[in-house]
């Protein structure tokens, strides 16, 4: 999608070091980390919300867990834990409208979430 900016930075035209890239999906550091881990794991196909995730996208949804495992055992967080979190729509807080997977951990995590 041309007026994207995760679209964008998967294309190269914003850059981010990406941590994590495959045909499906990449992943990359939060600008604005709110806790010492935090990384974005993003779906290379736009979807806005995950309302529009069709059985069809669901194999490549699935890699996201292996992407996850991964970046856990990467970063160290598999010992301790970490927060997978997808916000949905304006009243969950969601400000960028291509779906992604927020990879949080390094300090202890309250709950319920704010
Ligand atoms: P949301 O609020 O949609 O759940 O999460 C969007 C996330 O994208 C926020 O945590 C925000 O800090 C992050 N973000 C926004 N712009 C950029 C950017 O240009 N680069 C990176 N790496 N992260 C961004
Ligand atoms: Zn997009």
């Amino acid at each position: 999608m041309s007026d994207c900016l995760f679209c964008k930075i998967n294309e190269g035209s914003i850059p981010a070091e990406k941590i994590y890239d495959d045909n499906g999906v990449f992943a990359i550091k939060d600008i604005n980390p709110q806790a010492p881990v935090h990384f974005l794991i993003i779906p290379k196909k736009h979807f806005s919300t995950i309302l529009e995730v069709k059985e069809t996208d669901h194999e490549m949804i699935g890699s996201i867990y292996s992407v996850a495992n991964q970046l856990a055992k990467k970063s160290g967080l598999d010992q301790t834990g970490f927060r997978i979190v997808l916000n949905c729509g304006a009243e969950a807080g969601q400000s960028v409208f291509h779906i992604h997977y927020h990879f949080l951990g390094g300090r202890v995590l309250k709950w319920p979430p704010g």
